[in-house]
């Protein structure tokens, strides 16, 4: 256990930084200290993998595309993020993160690998995680109201979280001269009116819908480009949204009873 903000030297064999709150509502919470983890995060585990010689993999993300203008989004889309609105404090940290892990690749020859990580999901999501698909579950399995943000017609896609650590072990494994960035998600896009109706067949409940304000700065779509993914690493998200909200449905009834 350890706050990546701080320097730290460890034996190590690859590394995979995935630290930082992922949540809007979480990221929000302390939006400086999110980009602090983000930034400064990359810094110290960039000097670690300088100074032991390992692999280092950053869980970079589909926000560094902002709103984006062009759909569905490949890597060499520059985004379109707005740089001091309440979600820049992430998607402006992952960003610089990424700029941090080309600069110790050109600058040290650090082995680098970027993942830009689109919606995830599945068991062991925290129930108060805040995001989408966890809130309605929770909320379509206690008989409360879905909240639904916005009119529902922005999209998103999501991506089971096994087809996602699948993607992210063979992104590591990917030879030296392989730096990414990577798109890893699934590219079946959905709209969150659909999502919620979705979630209520499935777990049968009888909660209603009600809306709620949009959040400042909500992407209206977003859908990942995969076929570098497909390339390089001969990989396919295999979980369907309907299985995976299935699984995702019976972790949190056995939670929720316990
Ligand atoms: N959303 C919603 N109800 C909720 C939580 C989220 O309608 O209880 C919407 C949110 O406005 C966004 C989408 O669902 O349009 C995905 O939000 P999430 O926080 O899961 O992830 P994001 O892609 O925005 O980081």
């Amino acid at each position: 256990r350890h706050d990546v903000t701080s320097p730290l030297q460890v034996d190590v064999d690859d590394i995979f930084n995935l630290a930082c709150p992922a949540s809007p509502i979480h990221y929000q919470h302390d939006p400086i200290r999110t980009t602090a983890t983000s930034v400064l995060g990359a810094i110290n585990l960039l000097d670690l993998a300088k100074s032991t010689g390992m692999r280092i993999l950053q869980a970079s993300t589909s926000e560094v595309y902002g709103d984006p203008d062009v759909h569905p989004q490949p890597e060499d889309y520059w985004g379109r993020v707005n740089p001091i609105g309440t979600r820049s404090c992430y998607n402006e940290g992952k960003r610089c993160a990424e700029t941090l892990f080309f600069s110790y690749h050109r600058q040290h020859h650090v082995d680098i690998k970027i993942a830009r990580i689109f919606n995830t999901y599945g068991p062991r999501m925290h129930p108060n995680d805040g995001r989408v698909v966890s809130n309605f579950i929770v909320q379509a399995l206690n008989g409360d109201d879905l909240t639904l943000y916005g009119d529902g017609c922005q999209s998103r896609s999501f991506c089971y979280v096994d087809d996602l650590i699948e993607a992210m072990l063979l992104t590591m494994a990917t030879p030296k001269d392989f730096t990414g960035p990577i798109n890893l998600g699934n590219p079946a896009e959905i709209t969150m009116i659909e999502l919620a109706e979705r979630v209520l067949a499935l777990t049968g409940s009888k909660s209603r819908i009600v809306l709620k304000p949009l959040p400042h700065d909500d992407p209206r779509q977003r859908q990942p480009d995969i076929r570098l993914a497909e390339n390089v690493l001969g990989w396919r998200p295999r979980v369907s949204l309907d299985d995976g909200l299935k699984r995702t449905i019976e972790y949190f009834r056995q939670l929720l009873r316990a």
